[in-house]
């Protein structure tokens, strides 16, 4: 019983309140058959007439259920010998389940039924309904939920709630279960009255007890909709303890230390100066709040945001580099070891003219590379580690780590992200409601600065003190403010709202598959003339759906990954050869996650110094690589990404000063979805624009990552509905934060009971 409760998220008694019913039966009335319509959920009264059990089209137990002259046929598919006896004829009963038309089943041999089953319901005579005929027309319910009952059976005052439960955990158990903690647990309301007269919330108690026993004229619809009062009350809590729990995170913050790095301003001065741009005004902006917060000598926890293009890197660079100034180790790392490798190179091009060598470090390294690599970050040798998450192996010790900077950070996930800051205090910190779900994503938990006793030689020798190191985290995924509020409350958040001057706006063009050969012949001329293209193959997948969730190649999060892989890898393959005997004049390069890593940066180099015209790459080549040059990008089966990565991929080009065109190319049928995205698209290139349309398209769970977004967290709460709800969470949670922290702890303590890692307000 409690392993059944456990399973579903049920530990303590007072969880059991919030687990808040799916929908609800009205058992407060019965229905005359003859007025049950197909599609009614309705409670009907009556005596079995017949019962049999049929065995086609399937084993069912058949029962006929007449009230008076009409009649309604009950059908079980899975029964016990109970049931058989419960709806033996002559026993009257009570069912409720959804009314509809009865339709197909077996046709009984010889019987001479054929056409039967179109007759109108009345051809069935109800006193002679024959066992030939059972089952083929007229109204019935499948699997109804049936008792004993008679006309002295009272009817139940309120609506029966319906739970979400677990197998071998039936209703009435639950029920029961919940109706005594209604009674024996105090529902005092955590938040006190001017506050709730103030936002219009109803009592906490009271919307609780509605909402487990609604009163027979409380609409069934706006319960199930979530948008009774109760609910409104119960959502509001809901999102305020999430945003009080990441403020408390963020407040948090300035009790635990990190290193100093005030800025000497030699070597980032150096590296600006050597520079063939200046920065722009929002990098100069995003730049100083990093600096800023560096010089603090407790973790900087920030995102910073920017479209595909804004360029990050350089901002980056310049994080790094003051934390090195000041004697601290570096961790910068990508999602993907083609972006990983590029920031390799594009970093070690900026900074070994200033005497910084990065060191590289991947998993697909030699395990003697991989050792060596180690041992300079171990022994401090190195001051600038670069790579793939493989950098947060638990062999890799650091051994003065100051910055760990993560591109791409959408990629990872909330998870990740509270477990890195956790990196350095005792493991039970990471919090237990995201624990679940890593799916083989990197732990991040394992970054360390060398063990405890190494730590403490290396930096807190002084002070006996741990240190944390400061987070830059970097996302070119611009969610909308909502979502930004919600996800990020944990976070300061620094975005760059400029691209950089020169650019010429993309131009994106639909084109059908059935054009295909113009395509080609569009990509030889732009080569021909000097420039570089980009032809992209998606993942296919046979399962649409999960195609069109922006599964990529790129998606660490994912474990099981290896079959569809191949399958983008095989249409790679074969595009690329198609290609290349289409376009004998060109230079055609191919690069997929599978090439071994040498090969691949062979390849990605060779693109980069313009020795190929024409790059086919899986979605591999989604974020973050950066061909000034390219300046054609063909989309394949575009109608089958979302509209994340199509941004991110469109983002390749536009790069440079020549006007750039994106063509998307799209296979017919499209699906309604497939439409909409493509249409989103093509209107715009405004990456907060798209995003706001993907959150209506997709919603936000998916926007984000289900699973791994803080987002999956709520369980009452809608974020694309509630929008309103959330501001008024977020100024509430911080406004009991600084006036009535009292209140903020019992709200928490409420919602988060076994989740202490919250309640250090
Ligand atoms: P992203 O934000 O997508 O990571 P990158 O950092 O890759 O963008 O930058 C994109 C390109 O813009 C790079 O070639 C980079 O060198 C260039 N770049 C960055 N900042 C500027 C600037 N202020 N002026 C001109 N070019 C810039
Ligand atoms: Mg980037």
């Amino acid at each position: 019983m409690l392993a059944k409760l456990a399973k579903l998220g049920i530990h303590h008694r007072a969880d059991l309140l919030l687990h808040l019913p799916l929908r609800y039966e009205d058992e407060t009335q019965i229905t005359p058959i003859a007025d049950a319509q197909p599609g009614m959920t309705v409670q009907v009264q009556g005596i079995i007439t017949h019962s049999e059990v049929m065995f086609r089209p399937r084993r069912s137990l058949v029962c006929r259920l007449m009230e008076g002259h009409e009649e309604l046929t009950l059908r079980f598919l899975n029964f016990y010998p109970s049931q058989q006896k419960q709806l033996a004829v002559g026993k009257q009963i009570r069912a409720i389940g959804e009314v509809r038309l009865r339709h197909g089943g077996a046709k009984p041999s010889g019987a001479g039924a054929g056409a039967s089953h179109l007759l109108p319901q009345s051809a069935g005579s109800a006193s002679n309904v024959s066992e030939v005929r059972m089952g083929y027309f007229g109204l019935e319910m499948v699997h109804p939920k049936c008792r004993a009952a008679d006309d002295d059976t009272p009817l139940q005052q309120s609506l029966t709630p319906i739970y979400p439960t677990t197998a071998g955990l039936a209703q009435p158990v639950l029920r029961k279960l919940i109706n005594n903690a209604l009674e024996t647990i105090p529902l005092s309301d955590t938040l006190p009255a001017p506050l709730l007269k103030k936002l219009k919330l109803a009592d906490f108690g009271d919307s609780l007890r509605l909402l487990h026993n609604p009163a027979a004229d409380v609409s069934a619809t706006a319960l199930e909709e979530h948008n009774h009062d109760a609910w409104r009350r119960i959502k509001f809590d809901e999102l305020l303890a999430q945003q009080l729990s990441m403020r408390v995170h963020h407040r948090e913050r300035s009790k635990r230390i990190a290193p100093a790095l005030p800025p000497h301003q030699k070597l980032t001065s150096a590296l600006l100066k050597k520079l063939p741009f200046n920065l722009t005004g929002a990098q100069q902006k995003v730049w100083q709040e990093i600096a800023h917060d560096l010089t603090q000598a407790h973790p900087m926890q920030r995102l910073l945001l920017g479209d595909v293009g804004s360029g990050k890197t350089i901002v980056a660079a310049l994080a790094a580099l003051q934390a090195i100034e000041n004697g601290y180790q570096v961790a910068f790392m990508a999602p993907t070891e083609i972006l990983a490798e590029q920031h390799y190179l594009k970093l070690s091009e900026w900074l070994v003219p200033l005497g910084i060598t990065p060191v590289w470090l991947s998993g697909s390294l030699k395990k003697k590379e991989k050792t060596a690599a180690a041992e300079r970050i171990a022994t401090g040798d190195t001051l600038l580690a670069i790579g793939t998450h493989a950098l947060f192996q638990a062999s890799v010790e650091f051994n003065k780590l100051g910055l760990v900077i993560v591109d791409e950070q959408h990629k990872f996930g909330v998870q990740q992200r509270l477990e890195l800051r956790n990196k350095g205090k005792s493991s039970q910190t990471v919090r237990p409601e995201l624990v679940e779900g890593t799916n083989g994503a990197p732990n991040l938990n394992t970054l360390r600065q060398g063990s405890p006793e190494q730590s403490r030689r290396a930096q807190g020798e002084r002070s006996g003190v741990i240190h944390e190191p400061h987070q830059l985290m970097m996302s070119a995924t611009p969610i909308p403010r909502t979502l930004a509020m919600s996800y990020y409350a944990d976070l300061d958040v620094s975005v760059i709202d400029e691209l950089p001057p020169g650019r010429t706006p993309i131009v994106t063009k639909l084109v059908s598959d059935a054009r295909r050969d113009e395509i080609f012949e569009r990509v030889r001329t732009a080569c021909l003339a000097g420039r570089q293209a980009y032809w992209v193959c998606p993942l296919i997948e046979e399962n649409e759906v999960s195609a069109q969730a922006n599964v990529s190649e790129t998606n660490v999060k994912r474990s099981g990954r290896s079959q569809s892989d191949a399958r983008q890898l095989q249409n790679a393959i074969e595009t690329h050869q198609q290609l290349t005997e289409a376009l004998p004049e060109l230079k055609v390069g191919l690069a997929h996650g599978r090439l071994p890593p040498a090969e691949k940066a062979a390849v990605m180099a060779a693109f980069k110094a313009g020795e190929l015209h024409l790059l086919v790459a899986t979605t591999v080549i989604e974020v973050g690589v950066d061909v000034p040059n390219a300046s054609l990008m063909v989309i394949d089966h575009a109608e089958r990404m979302g509209l994340a990565q199509l941004h991110q991929l469109r983002g390749r080009v536009g790069r440079g000063a020549a006007e750039s065109l994106c063509v998307l190319l799209f296979m017919q049928p499209l699906s309604e979805l497939a439409r909409e995205r493509l249409k989103v698209i093509y209107e715009n290139t405004d990456g907060f624009v798209i995003a706001q349309q993907d959150l209506q398209l997709r919603g936000p769970g998916e926007l984000l990552g289900a699973r791994q977004s803080g987002v999956a967290m709520l369980r009452f709460a809608d974020l694309t509905e509630d929008e309103g709800l959330l501001e008024q969470a977020r100024l509430t949670a911080d406004e009991l934060l600084r006036d009535a922290p009292d209140v903020a702890r019992a709200h928490l303590q409420r919602w988060m009971a076994n989740k202490h890692d919250f309640l250090q307000v």
